[in-house]
């Protein structure tokens, strides 16, 4: 039997339940392929299992993205070979040097994006993808709000929708995750640790309307202030909860804060079949190709100090991207 390293998530709780084991690799099975992993990328959804928000049984292998090269493949598996270069994003597991996994889970790697980029890409990158094409469309001359703007999601938010034409805002933790924003193309950013009260800057950059869209990963802590700054029939994309569930919301609200829309949409719900994720992924990944999506991977740690990556990510140290290197 063949075996690899894999990151355990031992027992629910903080970093220091994560642990390095030797597991057993099955041989591919029907419609599976086995791949050598590359590149893992870190995300907010490991923190929410690896902490029982999102509860699995435990002891488990964590990590939903990666990329590597295909070492074997599984009986009836077609349009994937031995030695292609492919990535996905939402497979639990995927920390490891040997994953095996469906091959309808994989995007084939294009040559010009290397394996690294891929990895960190394909998560973040599809989300940020729904929310501006499919959650809320963003249109020439949108006013788009990004809270978390120099974070993993939150520099592609602001790629995508300067790309589709829209005046973006951001909002950021420190003054050098603010430039990182300005650099990436948000047209004014907000220090959110120093302003205390976002909506009024919003309403005063936007000269008193408030802006389309709110797109906010950030949650608890931001989510008054996101409703606040919106125009009415504006929407807001609460799309995660770095700070902290948002806890319960008396719907009423919405009509006399201008007839409002809020949505709570993740990325399993729009890559709802095959066609839908090589159409998302493959867009990332082309974007990328072509020079128009920057990809900021701000760390590579070994699996052994998975722990130090997620204490910096969710001590709000990091920007951009982190990958694990199996
Ligand atoms: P980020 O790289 O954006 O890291 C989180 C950032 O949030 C921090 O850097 C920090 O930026 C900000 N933040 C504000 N308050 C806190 C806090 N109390 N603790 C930690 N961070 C805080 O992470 P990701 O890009 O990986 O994810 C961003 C959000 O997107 C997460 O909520 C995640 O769950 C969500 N997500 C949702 C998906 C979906 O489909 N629904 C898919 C992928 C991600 P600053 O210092 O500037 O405030």
């Amino acid at each position: 039997m063949t075996t690899t390293t894999a990151l355990v998530v031992t027992r629910n709780g903080g970093p220091e339940v994560l642990e390095v084991q030797q597991r057993e690799v099955p041989e591919p099975g029907a419609g599976e392929v086995r791949v050598r992993v590359g590149a893992c990328g870190v995300n907010f959804i490991d923190v929410y299992q690896r902490e029982g928000v999102y509860p699995i049984p435990t002891p488990f292998v964590v990590g939903s993205e990666a990329a590597g090269v295909v070492e074997s493949v599984g009986e009836g598996v077609t349009g994937v070979a031995v030695g292609d270069r492919v990535a996905w994003a939402m497979h639990l597991g995927s920390f490891a040097g040997l994953a095996v996994l469906p091959a309808a889970a994989l995007v084939p790697v294009p040559d010009a994006v290397d394996t690294e980029t891929a990895a960190a890409a394909m998560l973040q990158g599809m989300t940020a993808h729904y929310l501006v094409t499919s959650t809320y469309a963003v249109q020439p001359g949108d006013r788009v709000l990004v809270h978390a703007a120099a974070g993993g999601v939150g520099q592609l938010l602001v790629q995508m929708a300067k790309e589709r034409g829209a005046t973006v805002i951001g909002t950021a933790g420190t003054d050098a995750k603010a430039d990182k924003a300005r650099a990436l193309g948000a047209d004014h950013v907000i220090n959110y640790r120093q302003v205390t009260d976002v909506a009024a800057a919003v309403r005063e950059l936007t000269v008193g309307v408030g802006v389309d869209v709110v797109y906010d990963g950030v949650g608890k802590d931001t989510f008054e202030g996101s409703l606040a700054s919106l125009r009415p029939r504006g929407m807001l994309a609460l799309f995660g909860a770095a700070s902290g569930q948002v806890p319960p919301f008396d719907l009423q609200r919405l009509n006399p804060a201008g007839s409002l829309f809020v949505t709570r949409p993740t990325l399993g719900h729009y890559v709802s079949d095959r066609e839908e994720l090589l159409w998302r992924g493959g867009e990332v990944l082309d974007a990328i190709a072509q020079g128009r999506l920057h990809v900021e991977v701000s760390g590579r740690y070994p699996l052994a100090d998975a722990g130090m990556a997620y204490r910096d990510l969710e001590g709000r140290r990091t920007t951009g991207k982190l990958l694990l290197i199996p």
